[in-house]
């Protein structure tokens, strides 16, 4: 169902921060949470948002919140080919989005307030129409920097010849991009491959006519690809993440979230014991796949709270696929939910391993958290993430090669205990320090934010 409603406008005062996030859950969340951190910085927050995916705007009571129509009629745009989607709504969404911009710049001249655009980068049309309403655009990238500079990469990939994939050339190293292998190169399917092209192009362009590029990331974390960044891209730079860590967040969920897995993880004796399996909002499992994760979980003989998302088994709409027995055989040691409030999950003490799809956002957050991962990516830059993990912080393992019962059983062990355990959970400590550090007055994220305030109320 579509939230239509719309939070009356409140008083404005100070600068007006406009946001327009992309339609994905992954997009949304930390457009929303920077939302709430400029507006602990004094800034008033308009969020503009299409029908589509539209956020809970009663969650955000202190933004104002401005739906535009998508311009295409329902069922023309589904999220299994996202590309396809964004392809289309940068086409659809171009009248909408700047009678409404318009309007809002019109308002907002009338009481002498100044305006800055905030968009996804995604949605590059907007550079254009921010041009000609002469107001400043920012970008928010939601991905890690080093994905990023990966998928701007891809057009140079494709010139040197490793892509399209090869078979036989799937282990090898990518020396452009290390540490990434070739396998690990952004992969969308899509119905017109071209247009993935056209998009990081048009995206690229539209970013170096921007303000400024903001990342959910902190420097210490990717201090090489930040630097890269700062050379390819000469407009200001700021990191001010984890966003999640610096801001009361109301929930900007899509789905409604199951909250039994709080007092289930609450009954669980063993300080952590569970492993918190979730693939995130888009990735989906064939019925074989999704079998062989059960017994796998199953055989394990570890905890686990699983998050099995409807619609996320092809062909299901939810756990139809389980053999019967299946639940009651487990005898209380696996919870299965539709979808779970995955901070709290991850910030539990009985949760010690994240199966995770390692999209950027349940990569950091499991970072913050200090929780090790067991990396199965699917598509675009959820591989680049798994292999930062893996190669690059070493904080998690990699289901490589298939998913298969006895695989996912011994990968299950070695992350859930054992002398690779210990060594991944020191490092997860390492790196859950420098967060707190980047954090903290004086700090990298500290100082950029700060930065980054001073940047937008000088417009
Ligand atoms: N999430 C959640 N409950 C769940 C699964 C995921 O709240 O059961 C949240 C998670 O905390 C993260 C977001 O959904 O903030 C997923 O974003 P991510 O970038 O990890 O993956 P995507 O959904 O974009 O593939």
């Amino acid at each position: 169902m579509e939230d239509q409603r719309v939070t009356p406008a409140k008083p404005r005062s100070g600068s007006e921060i406009i946001l327009f996030p992309l339609p994905l859950q992954g997009h949304i969340t930390p457009m929303l949470q920077l939302g709430n951190i400029l507006y602990s910085r004094g800034f008033s927050i308009t969020i503009v948002h299409t029908h589509f995916n539209s956020p809970k705007s009663s969650n955000y009571p202190h933004f104002d919140f401005r739906p535009i129509p998508n311009g295409f009629l329902e069922g023309q745009a589904s999220t299994v080919d996202f590309i396809a989607l964004v392809t289309l709504m940068n086409v659809t969404c171009v009248g909408p989005f700047r009678d409404c911009l318009a309007k809002l710049l019109s308002d907002a001249s009338e009481d002498r307030i100044s305006c800055c655009l905030i968009t996804d980068p995604v949605w590059h049309f907007t550079q254009a129409v921010a041009d000609e309403l002469r107001v400043p655009r920012m970008v928010l990238r939601t991905s890690s920097i080093s994905s990023f500079l990966a998928f701007c990469a891809l057009p140079l990939m494709r010139e040197k010849g490793y892509l399209p994939l090869q078979d036989s050339r799937l282990e090898d190293a990518v020396p452009e991009l290390p540490p990434l292998k070739v396998k690990d190169l952004h992969v969308i399917n899509t119905k017109d491959p071209e247009d993935v092209l056209r998009l990081i192009v048009a995206m690229a362009e539209t970013i170096q006519a921007s303000s400024g590029l903001i990342f959910n990331s902190f420097e210490e974390l990717e201090p090489a690809k930040l630097a890269e960044c700062r050379r390819r891209f000469s407009v200001p730079i700021f990191t001010v993440g984890p966003f999640h860590k610096q801001s009361v967040e109301p929930s900007s969920s899509l789905l409604p979230q199951d909250r039994s897995s709080i007092p289930w993880l609450d009954k669980q004796e063993k300080p952590k014991s569970v492993l918190y399996v979730s693939f995130g909002s888009l990735s989906i499992v064939s019925e074989a796949q999704f079998l062989e994760i059960a017994w796998g979980l199953a055989n394990s003989g570890r905890h686990f709270l699983w998050v099995v998302r409807p619609g996320s088994v092809r062909g299901s709409e939810w756990l139809e696929a389980l053999p019967s027995g299946f639940l009651e055989g487990l005898d209380g040691r696996g919870h299965i939910v539709r979808w779970a409030p995955q901070h709290e999950v991850l910030a539990h003490p009985t949760v010690g391993g994240f199966w995770t799809h390692n999209g950027w956002n349940s990569t950091l957050e499991a970072v913050c958290e200090g929780v090790p991962m067991m990396c199965m990516p699917f598509f675009g830059d959820q591989r680049v993430n798994a292999r930062y993990v893996r190669d690059e912080w070493r904080v998690g393992l990699h289901l490589e090669y298939k998913v298969e019962r006895r695989e996912i059983e011994d990968a299950i062990r070695r992350l859930m205990g054992g002398e690779e355990r210990k060594e991944m959970r020191e490092r997860m400590k390492a790196l859950k320090r420098k967060v707190d550090e980047c954090l903290k007055e004086g700090g990298s994220s500290y100082r950029s934010l700060q930065e980054l305030t001073e940047y937008l109320a000088s417009f």
